[in-house]
């Protein structure tokens, strides 16, 4: 079984201690490729320094840090300095539930507009995070004109899904599919020829008792498999083979 990891935070803390047994069990349990974002400037240099057949990078900025205009700096200046090293842009986005206490929505969007125009100057694809913000950032990306967009762990309605795939975006259905009934609700309004499949590690794990690591695709895959009624191995090949399509890996 071929799988692909489109989105999981691999440089974070809590794999410091065993990352390159993770990296070898995914790729034993038929990982070919996963996509680590680094979302601070400082992680920046350690998920680079994972690169290789297996592991690819895309440079985001959590929404939190939108405020901090040095930060926001920092990132664009690391995705130009790197931009031949990386897959994509993001995750970035619009978060509203970090909007109660951090950067404004307004704010919020002003700089997610900045990171979607360097993806379109830098024909990059986009890995968006939408936290309680699923129609606004369709909105935003809508009006951008943005390209290639991957909704990171989305969350919004079945018209949301439908606006999304009408663009030819497409969906990433995170490991807690398991467990979580409104992802599984995104996962059934999600035609397979736009589905990838995200573990979102060290965060989402089927277990939400443990930390998640990309081999746990495993598990989602056979779940989403039975939910959609097709074979696993059907529903493996054609969301590695959108994965691939999406960052654009094909044939390297
Ligand atoms: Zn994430």
């Amino acid at each position: 079984m071929r799988l692909f990891d489109s989105h999981c935070h691999l440089e974070e803390e809590a794999f410091d201690e065993d990352r390159e047994e993770v990296i070898r069990r995914a790729v034993q349990s038929g990982i070919v490729g996963l996509v680590t974002s680094p979302i601070y400037p400082e992680d920046v240099p350690k998920a680079l320094s994972l690169r290789g057949d297996v592991v690819h990078v895309s440079i985001g900025l959590d929404v939190a840090e939108y405020g901090d205009e040095d930060e926001v700096r920092r990132t664009i200046e690391l995705i130009l300095e790197h931009q031949d090293e990386i897959v994509a842009i993001g995750e970035v986005g619009l978060d509203y539930k970090v909007a109660r206490n951090g950067p404004p929505k307004e704010k919020q969007k002003e700089v997610f507009r900045r990171f979607i125009s360097l993806a379109r100057e830098l024909d990059k694809p986009l890995v968006i995070h939408s936290r309680w913000a699923q129609r606004p950032v369709l909105r935003v990306l809508d009006e951008m004109g943005a390209e290639t967009v991957i909704l990171h762990a989305f969350g919004g309605t079945p018209a949301d899904v439908e606006f999304a795939v009408e663009r030819g975006w497409y969906v990433s259905v995170p490991t807690n599919v398991v467990r979580s009934s409104n992802v599984q609700k995104v996962a059934r309004a999600t035609p397979l020829e736009r589905m990838v499949l995200e573990s979102d590690s060290p965060v989402l794990a089927p277990n939400p008792m443990e930390r998640n690591e990309p081999s746990n695709i495993t598990v989602s895959v056979k779940y989403l498999a039975d939910l959609k009624g097709v074979d696993p191995e059907d529903l493996a090949e054609i969301t590695t083979e959108n994965a691939l399509t999406a960052y654009r890996l094909r044939g390297s």
